[in-house]
Order: structure tokens, then sequence, then C-alpha cells
């Protein structure tokens, strides 16, 4: 069935797997709706975007997403406010983002008007499987990989970008506790690390494996080149509060630009929070930890919205941070979440809403 009123083929799913879900106890990532995203790239263009039921894909092996990870990805967030409505969060960021990392990853980048029909066209066939309720959302995982055979390392001349969705509740990650990187690197000047390139995060597995071994949750990943600066985590944006004063890393080839990051900055700014965009190093983290001064740290993105961080390590040594009332984690996570789930008033015009 072609859509007559959109420029996209919709082929809908006999029956919807949603009565097999037990929606109170999801695991993230793991249950997909009924339906997903697809549009294909060959002979220099993209062909007509389709929807149709979730399922798996069939690919060549030689394809070249599997020999050499010329892969990009998104993470964004669908929530339902107590009225049924449908709001994402400043798409237009991960919209733009998707394509700088395309960029750097020789993809070619994907019209806009396709991505906000094909988006908004799934999210309201697979409405119901956005659930009511603070913390409840439908996690949005757009991708695109190279999907031509042969296996010639060269950039690939048929490509696949899709949108699959996967329903998620409030996310506790559990304590987290992190380890600064004293050996291994996450990015370099120069390379990809501001991309969500499918294999910065594969790379990051092994030393994350051994910081658990460790007793830590996560790598708060340093500068390749000195170790002497705090750069992210994992898929988080990191912050630190020293004194009553926010400090997070400025953005840059190697860091990503989260948009939950930006939202805190602007959310603090608004709050007259005093924020510092700068470089932070280790070592003014562990003075600011023997001081007592270091009051907090946490976690920005899209995922978990906001994580705190209970502790560090570094070259052995273990810090505990103090428990605190007036959380400023807490006051970014609720105000957060309350302009996400159209709780609060938009000031700064960040919902979209899916109509
Ligand atoms: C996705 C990601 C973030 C967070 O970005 P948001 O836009 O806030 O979700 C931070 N760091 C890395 C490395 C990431 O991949």
């Amino acid at each position: 069935m072609k859509n007559l009123t959109s420029m996209l083929d919709i082929q809908k799913a006999d029956t919807s797997k949603i009565d097999q879900v037990d929606f109170n106890n999801l695991v993230f990532g793991q249950v997909f709706t009924d339906h997903m995203f697809e549009c294909d790239y060959k002979n220099g263009s993209w062909q007509t975007p389709v929807i149709k039921p979730y399922g798996n894909l069939s690919m060549p092996p030689s394809a070249r997403v599997f020999h050499y990870g010329q892969a990009v990805f998104e993470g964004m967030k669908a929530y339902k406010d107590q009225d049924d409505q449908i709001w994402l969060f400043r798409p237009e960021e991960n919209f733009n983002r998707i394509n700088k990392s395309s960029e750097r990853l020789a993809i070619p980048e994907f019209p806009k008007e396709y991505f906000f029909e094909g988006l908004e066209t799934l999210l309201k066939m697979d409405s119901a499987w956005i659930q009511k309720g603070f913390g409840n959302s439908l996690y949005i995982r757009p991708f695109v990989m190279a999907t031509e055979a042969g296996v010639s390392a060269s950039p690939a001349g048929e490509y696949k970008f899709m949108i699959i969705c996967s329903p998620a509740q409030a996310y506790y990650s559990g304590e987290v506790r992190v380890k600064f990187s004293e050996k291994f690197s996450r990015a370099a000047d120069g390379g990809v690390g501001y991309a969500k390139a499918a294999g910065n995060y594969g790379a990051q597995f092994y030393p994350t494996n051994l910081a658990k071994e460790e007793g830590f949750q996560q790598i708060v990943w340093t500068d390749a080149s000195t170790h002497e600066y705090l750069e992210e985590a994992g898929t988080m944006n990191v912050f630190f509060r020293i004194g009553d004063k926010l400090v997070t890393a400025p953005t840059s080839d190697r860091i990503l630009d989260g948009v939950t990051r930006k939202s805190v900055i602007t959310l603090a700014e608004d709050h007259h929070i005093d924020v510092e965009v700068r470089r932070v190093s280790v070592q003014e983290i562990l003075d600011a930890a023997k001081s007592g001064e270091l009051k907090e740290m946490f976690g920005s993105g899209t995922a978990t919205v906001i994580n705190p961080i209970l502790g560090f390590g570094f070259k052995g040594e273990k810090y505990e941070l103090p428990k605190i009332e007036d959380s400023y984690a807490k006051f970014f996570k609720d105000t957060l979440m309350k302009i996400q789930y159209n709780e609060a008033e938009d000031k700064f015009g960040w919902r979209h809403q899916v109509k």
C-alpha cells in the first residue's frame, strides 16, 4: 500500500505483539515495537522509504558494515503526556548529529523530510507502545550502515537507514562509580570521538570490563595524549560540582556534543547556577575531593537523563562523594523530565509534538 499523502511506502503488521509485553518488567533495549523504518541508498540516491513489520534483515556476509564498521547511530526518546499527546525532545539535534556522524564516516547525508516523516509516522503507528507515566518512554534508535557487498576497504555505494523503537521504563542503572582512565583512550584529536560511530562503543567494552573487575561500572575517559584531563563517559557527558559551581569539559572532535549536556548548561544558566565549560583536570577533581569541595558528579545522556555518580577511582585510590540534600543532579533531572513530559513550561522551545 502506498500512502497517498506522503512519500512513504507503508506495510502494516497483520497482528500486534504488544499483548505479549510486560511493560512493568522491561529490560532496556530488548523488546521492539511492531514496525520499523527502512530506507535504502543506491545508485547515488535514497530510495522510497518504507515502514514495515519489525523483522530480521538479510544481507550479504561481505557487506562493508561487518568488515569496516561503516555505521553510525542516534539515541532519542518519545514521551506520552496525560492527554495521550506524543512528544519528542529537540529531535532536530539528533537529525543534525546523525548527518554529522555520517559525514565523518563517508556515509551520504539523509534527507530531513524522510527522517521526520518516517519517524513521526512510525511513532503514530506504534503509539500504543509509548506508555504514559513519568519515566516511561519509547527509546528510538535511528542508524545507518554500509550494506554494499564486497570487502574492498573503501566506502560503500549502498546504505540502509533504519529506525527501530523499544519501550523503556524509568531507567535505573544502579549505583554508578567510575574509574578515571589512566591508560586506555576513547578518542583522539582528529578522530571520530564526536561521531556516534558504532566502533567507538565496541572499543570501550574491553577497558570497561577491566574497570568492572575493579568494582566500577563505567570509565570516565581522559584525553588520549596526557590522561590528565577528564572528558566523558561511555554514552554520557560528565559534570562536576565544585562548591556550588558546575564544571564540564568543552566539546571537541573527541567529545560527543550531547543534547542533554547542552540542555543542562542552558538550564543552569537560566537558574543562575554558575557553570563553567572548560577543561577539567584529574588533579583538580582529586584536590576538590580531598578538600570536600567536590559535592557531586553526574553523567548526562538521553537514556538516563541524569545519572548521579557516587564515587570514582584513580591510580588504585577510591573516593566516595558525600550524600547531598539539594542535589543539582536531581534538580536537572526533574526539570528536564517535566519539560519532556509536557508538565512544565517549555521556555526554550525544546518540545516537538508528533501530530
Ligand atoms: C550519546 C552520547 C552522549 C549523550 O548524548 P545525548 O544527546 O545527551 O543523548 C554522550 N557521550 C557519548 C559518547 C554518547 O555517545
